[in-house]
């Protein structure tokens, strides 16, 4: 029942519930690869990290590209050896009415939201096979759940990320497969958001808000469980959020 010397992959980690989850999973002894497009961001928490006496390292990461993907796996296999746990955490909020016609956001959405968890399973999925464990956490969301106005699509690419996990989940009895659904929690998520009505719509949900560390908590309950518990679903919301 340890995290500890297990080798965690995280993608989207130079902010928000990512980065949380990194700095609670090396403080537990994890050896932590962190991945994003802004490295700036991930060479500071790793050395935030280190400097806590943790052990971490980031590659620059764009989970839209399958190569780029593939490579983040192989730099943790070079630095730590076979991947244990890959979070799947990269994901984009820009919230529109669907009228709105932002058809390029629905695009990214998408692509970073299903295809991006698609490319980082491709990519552990044959060694963890072969190895006959490993765990693969998928970050959703209460839009896997629920759909709100503006939200249309955004939650679609969330209940497309919860069936997948689903169906993987059943497919590979020697894996653990988890999905983690956080509701409303403080980070970046939507700061992209183009459409004016759909930025009012965020900032009255987030007036009831988690810190990222209370999703970091449920990642790492998730992990700690002995290999033959598979903590297939969490859900988190604020207490005194509605949604
Ligand atoms: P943040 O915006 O703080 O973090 C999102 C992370 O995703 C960033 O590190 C960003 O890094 C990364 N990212 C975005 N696009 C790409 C890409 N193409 N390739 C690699 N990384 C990418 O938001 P959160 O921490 O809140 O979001 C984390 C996850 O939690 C997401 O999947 C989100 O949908 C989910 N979630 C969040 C909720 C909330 O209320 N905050 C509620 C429910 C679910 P960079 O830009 O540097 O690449």
């Amino acid at each position: 029942m340890s995290i500890e010397g297990k080798v965690i992959a995280i993608t989207g980690a130079s902010s928000g519930i990512g980065e949380a989850a990194a700095r609670l999973l090396a403080a537990r002894g994890a050896k932590v690869l962190v991945g994003a497009r802004r490295t700036d961001r991930l060479e500071k928490l790793v050395a935030g990290i280190k400097a806590e006496g943790g052990e971490a390292r980031f590659r620059a990461v764009d989970v839209t590209s399958r190569d780029d993907v593939e490579a983040f796996i192989d730099f943790a296999k070079a630095e730590f050896g076979p991947v244990d746990v890959l979070v799947n955490n990269a994901g984009v909020m820009p919230l529109a009415p669907m009228a709105a016609l932002k058809v390029d956001e629905w695009d990214r959405m998408i692509d970073v939201n299903i295809r991006g968890v698609l490319n980082g399973i491709a990519a552990v999925l044959p060694d963890m096979k072969a190895r006959g464990s490993g765990q693969i956490i998928n970050v959703a969301s209460v839009g896997a759940h629920i759909v709100v106005p503006t939200g249309a699509v955004y939650c679609a690419t969330k209940y497309a990320v919860w069936a997948i996990s689903d169906g993987l989940r059943q497919e590979s009895p020697e894996l653990r497969v988890t999905t983690i659904s956080p509701g409303v929690v403080a980070t970046e998520l939507g700061n992209d958001i183009s459409d004016a009505g759909a930025k009012g719509v965020l900032s009255e949900l987030r007036k009831a808000a988690l810190t990222p560390d209370a999703i970091a908590r449920a990642i790492a309950y998730a992990v700690e469980q002995p290999d033959d518990v598979d903590v297939n679903e969490v859900i988190v919301r604020p207490t005194a959020s509605p949604l």
